[in-house]
């Protein structure tokens, strides 16, 4: 098949992880004879470098006419001065809402050679699989914000219509794993989760009869995700709750390095990224885990271009690889020989190869 995916790396590690999963990529066309033209853009603080705009309107053409979007990370401490009147961030945003791409997934599964990388026990974690389900486009990131010398103000608004389309996604989801989704909110103190609640509820009982609804106060669902993640399966979640649990529930699979996400909307676009961020305190040194972008370079594959086969195979050339000892060194034991940024995507490029040999 005939692709076009815009690649924008972005800032600190960005580049580097998202490099190695063009290589992921452009093996992957080659075994399955497709042609994915991989065309790279400026984005986020490089973008502010050279363009004064973290999105400019060359990228975001691109990002229009793509069918899908791969991203490594944006930011960093050149551009986060409290004062900038540009930020990085106020482009991955205004990205996301431009491709209205309004669900964002985020499975956390955690791969038995990586057992021992948490920092929570063994038994707690052994088996789980679940998927955040995070709203992305509202909330109040998005919701109007107002700064005066003596106070500040961030609105927090959501629609009806905001809750059903993604309280959708995620039934549709669960109806495809164990049938379960717990919604998450805060509706013992906030209005928007009052309405999040009964959107929710009324949208899984008349459209997924078949699914288990639970809801969950937000901060009863930080204490479970580490007291007993195998009882989850999709958790359903506003933007703000979810940017934070989603780092939490990283811990459980060992590093924010290792973990993708798929940022979906109505149609097949979809954009694609790790779920960490740029890591400055690393950037430039060839040690950030490539994991999590190659994994979501697998989500491309499976949700913008029904490739599912290829899909999996990248996810088990990655399996694999991890079952053979290779460790960046966010997720080695303490002392352990570790590889480089590049020296993890060779390995899975060779894997992935192996396999189809
Ligand atoms: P971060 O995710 O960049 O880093 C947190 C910690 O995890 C750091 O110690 C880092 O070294 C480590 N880490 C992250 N990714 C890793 C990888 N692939 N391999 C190994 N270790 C990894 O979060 P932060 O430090 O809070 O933020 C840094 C910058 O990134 C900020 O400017 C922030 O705004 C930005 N950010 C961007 C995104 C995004 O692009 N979607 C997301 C989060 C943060």
């Amino acid at each position: 098949m005939k692709a076009l995916v815009a690649v924008l790396g972005g800032d600190g590690i960005g580049p580097d992880v998202v490099a190695q999963a063009v290589q992921v990529l452009e093996a992957t066309a080659q075994l399955g004879g497709h042609h994915f033209e991989l065309a790279p853009a400026l984005f986020g603080g490089a973008a502010i470098d050279v363009h004064g705009d973290g999105l400019p309107p060359a990228t975001l053409d691109l990002c229009r006419r793509a069918d899908a979007v791969l991203l490594g990370a944006i930011g960093g401490p050149k551009w986060s001065a409290p004062d900038a009147k540009v930020r990085p961030e106020t482009a991955l945003l205004a990205l996301r809402r431009e491709l209205g791409v309004f669900a964002n997934l985020r499975p956390v599964a955690v791969h038995p050679a990586l057992r021992d990388a948490s920092p929570i026990r063994p038994e707690v974690i052994d088996g789980v699989d679940f998927v955040f389900v995070r709203e992305l486009t509202g909330g109040i990131y998005f919701g109007e914000k107002r700064r005066t010398a003596t106070d500040a103000t961030d609105v927090c608004t959501y629609s009806v219509a905001e809750i059903e389309r993604v309280t959708r996604v995620a039934g549709q989801l669960a109806r495809a794993r164990r049938k379960r989704v717990t919604s998450i909110d805060k509706s013992n103190v906030l209005e928007t989760s009052r309405l999040w609640r009964t959107v929710a509820g009324r949208v899984i009982a008349a459209e997924f009869p078949d699914v288990a609804l639970e809801h969950m106060l937000v901060d009863a669902a930080a204490m479970h995700l580490i007291r007993r993640p195998r009882d989850f399966d999709v958790l359903l979640t506003e933007n703000m709750f979810g940017d934070i649990l989603t780092d939490e529930a990283s811990m459980l699979a060992g590093s924010l390095g290792v973990l993708p996400s798929a940022s979906l909307g109505e149609g097949r676009r979809g954009l694609y990224e790790p779920i960490h961020g740029s890591a400055p305190d690393i950037a430039g040194r060839g040690i950030a885990n490539p994991i999590g972008t190659i994994l979501s370079a697998a989500l491309l594959l499976r949700h913008s271009l029904g490739l599912e086969r290829e899909a999996l195979a990248i996810e088990t050339a990655v399996g694999r690889v991890l079952d053979a000892g290779a460790r960046t060194a966010d997720i080695a034991a303490p002392g352990a020989k570790t590889v480089g940024t590049g020296e993890m995507g060779a390995a899975i490029v060779a894997a992935l190869r192996h396999a189809s040999s």
